[in-house]
């Protein structure tokens, strides 16, 4: 057997236990699209297949146009065509609890897990995280990029976000999530929010999709005090593949792996898991004046040639075994560190 075998040989028996991804903008892919129906068999399923996908954190998202007046009826939307899609579906399970993803794990079914990016489905109604939290939502973060009713994103520039923390009606929520237990998720929110969340909480908090600010240092991104506070409270920092570097030529699967050990060095490899937020299939999408105006309000990603969509996870593990990570540390990567935040959920 040449090495080269028993490297592929190594890959595959990793990515056999499948690979958890916290954050897919699934949901906005399918609203986009909602004058076609049954579309993940053909546009989503060959990737997520190739890819070894165990469970994505699917996330509502609602679009700056339906502001402010129609975000719930958006996300209502999009839970609507991913039960549909899911149901229509046997590979699929949309679950709602730990038993439900073990369930599916079992069954060697891709397990969805609603989240949502920015509480603007929310309005200023705090019931309405019970009726989310019914719906199967269980991982929240309170904004993207915008300023809403609970708290302000972090902006794409080294400096300059919103410098309050959470809103009175932010700081009702946290508790709300708390006694609901949705998870928070801190990606996104700024420098003072986060802080805020973190000192009003107990239990893991996480961030699912994000980067090191030490490799590209934007307030949208954290900084090494706040991958510290994630580490402290026993939380998992899932690692963006669309913002690796502002420097194209550095944008590189080495630096990908690079974001993941600076976390693991801060904070230990039980800290670390995947966040990818491929989102190249929504780009395409988008008109380019749009996309002009995107550009410049949030900044332009720059997607690795090797690392862009779900089918190519093969090339990130072989990448970490070429780094030489054990293969203990490479299942707590791919996925055994969100499972171990995730069984909170019930
Ligand atoms: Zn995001």
């Amino acid at each position: 057997m040449t090495s080269a075998d028993s490297i592929n040989e190594r890959v595959a028996r990793i990515q056999a236990g499948g690979i958890i991804d916290m954050h897919y903008d699934l949901p906005l892919g399918l609203f986009l699209q909602r004058s076609r129906r049954n579309i993940i068999p053909t546009d989503f399923l060959p990737q997520f297949e190739g890819g070894d996908i165990g469970l994505l954190g699917v996330a509502l998202y609602v679009e700056d146009e339906y502001l402010p007046n129609d975000g719930l009826r958006v996300a209502l939307d999009q839970i609507a065509l991913l039960q549909e899609e899911s149901k229509a579906n046997s590979r699929l399970a949309l679950c709602r609890s730990f038993s439900e993803i073990e369930e599916a794990r079992r069954n060697r079914k891709i397990a969805l897990l609603l989240t949502m990016e920015g509480v603007e489905p929310l309005g200023h109604d705090l019931h309405l995280a019970r009726i989310f939290y019914e719906l199967g939502l269980r991982v929240i973060s309170f904004t993207h990029a915008r300023e809403n009713a609970a708290a302000a994103g972090g902006i794409f520039a080294p400096s300059g976000s919103p410098a309050h923390g959470l809103t009175s009606f932010g700081r009702e929520l946290v508790a709300e999530c708390q006694r609901l237990g949705l998870l928070l998720d801190l990606a996104h929110i700024n420098p003072a929010g986060f802080e805020e969340i973190c000192s009003l909480t107990t239990g893991p908090l996480i961030v699912s999709h994000t980067n090191a600010r030490y490799y590209y240092d934007i307030e949208r991104n954290i900084s090494d005090e706040q991958i510290r506070m994630i580490g402290a409270c026993g939380g998992v920092i899932g690692i963006n593949a669309i913002l690796v570097s502002p420097r194209k030529e550095d944008a590189t699967l080495d630096r990908y792996v690079d974001h993941i050990e600076h976390v693991a060095g801060l904070i230990g490899i039980d800290g670390v898991g995947l966040g990818f937020d491929f989102c190249q299939f929504l780009w395409r999408q988008i008109p380019p004046a749009r996309l002009a105006e995107l550009e410049a309000k949030l900044a332009r990603p720059h997607f690795l040639s090797d690392l862009s969509h779900h089918g190519h996870t093969r090339n990130l593990t072989r990448k970490l075994i070429e780094r030489g990570f054990s293969n203990g540390d490479l299942g707590k990567i791919l996925r055994d560190n969100w499972l171990r935040v995730l069984r909170r959920i019930s």
